[in-house]
């Protein structure tokens, strides 16, 4: 009897103590909302733009914080944001990285979803593309003192768990999850410890993943290179394209994909699929592609040059030669100039042709360079010649295959001087100039492919590719 009436007392003891804390932590948590959030002040913020983004007024804003001088914001100043009840802390910009993803940016930075879009203004996840500026509550990186791991096909959370030994239900919260089943195959979750730091949502084998310039951009060449600490099989998808990656150095690995001039502008998404030999993860990214500045053209010509089911039919027949993924890449640095005078160009990569009022549109795949009959043309970096004879759009024409899924093609020659199966060194002459097939004078008109896409020829002149 004594001893049970003891046990009584203990729980009695231990049930007030509890009843305590939690009256005061909740007093606690109490105060602390009534202070409502701090927004530190970014570059090129301005009071009226700071007021439009909260929804609150200037003077407000100016009242709240006691801002004597409205001109002498400084960067990284904490104003208060009156009227704001529903989220705490700091409040920061920050650009959507490679790798995040709504879910990942939640669970990184301990957002619930109803926050998140209320700061952000969002109505869908597909908005967050990289590179968008989100409004986040904490310093990134907060909860990066945990690992990343990949929940295998088939593999339940609770057995990751168990395999990491962890508490299922403190990776759910820290996950943000409402229960162990929410958690699918392929997601990345957070588990504790480890000090591996990266791209967030990706598996921790990824190390790093950049975009290179010149970036998303319609008939531009996009460069997305991975760096990984594993043997990782890559593979993706870009705007419908499959997308090839190929060995750059250890643990490095690059793909060159052309962004097609018929995209436009918009946001698309990113597929990056890897498979090691422990796990297997896809994950998506919305990117955001800008419009290039190309110029647009209305012209009137003879309907019987107007033939959008050949000029289709050839695209096919392109496409079928030049969708080459050679895996050894044959040029390194600047490309050199296919022709002697690359100053006088007649027309440029990407102009938007509208034919007769419209009964026909098209875009111009390449670049074409003046000169007349004869002119020589060199190839501009090695490759192999894959494609040598005539077309009906494109006359004499010459492909060359330079490795990585780029080709090169020159069009309208006079005289091809090469052979299909011949290894071309750069500066070498390949063929002259000239005015076969739908040609109305002699140029050369030149086209570069990346990944079976037309890309800016000149930009490989003027730019560095890996
Ligand atoms: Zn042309």
């Amino acid at each position: 009897l004594e001893i049970s009436l003891h046990w009584n007392r203990s729980k009695q003891v231990i049930l007030v103590a509890i009843l305590l804390f939690i009256s005061t932590t909740q007093a606690a948590a109490q105060e602390g909302d009534s202070l409502g959030p701090t927004y530190l002040v970014q570059p090129g913020d301005t009071l009226s733009s700071i007021a439009l983004r909260f929804d609150i007024s200037v003077a407000e804003l100016i009242s709240e914080n006691g801002i004597n001088n409205p001109d002498a914001l400084n960067v990284g100043d904490p104003l208060r944001l009156p009227g704001i009840d529903w989220i705490d802390g700091t409040l920061i910009l920050d650009d959507v990285q490679l790798g995040d993803s709504y879910l990942g940016l939640r669970r990184q930075y301990w957002l619930d979803q109803a926050s998140f879009v209320r700061l952000n203004r969002i109505t869908s996840p597909n908005q967050l593309y990289y590179g968008f500026s989100a409004l986040l509550a904490s310093e990134r990186g907060e909860n990066t003192n945990s690992a990343r791991s990949v929940l295998a096909a088939g593999q339940s959370l609770l057995e990751l768990a168990i395999a990491s030994g962890e508490n299922p239900w403190s990776l759910v919260s820290q996950n943000q999850l409402n229960g162990t089943w929410e958690a699918l195959s392929g997601d990345i979750l957070f588990t504790p410890r480890s000090d591996q730091t990266g791209p967030s949502n990706l598996p921790s084998t990824i190390e790093n993943v950049s975009i290179e310039n010149p970036g998303f951009v319609t008939g531009k060449t996009a460069v997305i290179r991975v760096q990984s600490n594993a043997n990782l099989e890559l593979s993706g998808k870009l705007i419908d394209h499959e997308l090839n990656f190929f060995e750059e150095s250890d643990g490095v690995q690059v793909t060159l994909q052309g962004i097609s001039l018929s995209s436009g502008e918009g946001n698309y998404t990113l597929t990056l699929t890897g498979q090691d030999e422990n796990a297997f993860f896809s994950t998506q990214q919305v990117i955001r592609v800008d419009g290039g500045n190309y110029q647009r053209e209305t012209l009137t010509v003879d309907e019987s040059l107007l033939d959008p089911e050949l000029s289709a039919r050839e695209q096919v027949q392109l496409l079928e030669i030049a969708n080459h993924a050679s895996p050894e890449k044959l040029w390194t640095g600047f490309w050199g100039a296919p022709h002697p005078y690359i100053d006088v160009i007649n027309s440029e990569f990407g102009i938007a042709r509208s034919y007769n009022q419209g009964s026909y549109f098209g875009y111009h795949f390449g670049v074409d360079f003046g000169g007349g009959t004869g002119v020589e043309i060199w190839a501009p970096a090695p490759g192999t010649v894959i494609f040598a004879e005539p077309v009906e759009l494109r006359g004499n024409l010459t492909i060359l295959d330079h490795g990585w899924g780029i080709v090169s093609m020159y069009a309208h020659q006079s005289e091809i001087l090469v052979s299909v199966g011949d290894n071309v060194q750069s500066g070498q002459l390949i063929g002259r100039v000239g005015n076969t097939g739908r040609s109305s004078g002699a140029h050369l008109h030149w086209e570069i492919w990346a990944n079976g896409v037309a890309v800016e020829p000149l930009d490989w002149i003027n730019l560095v590719f890996p």
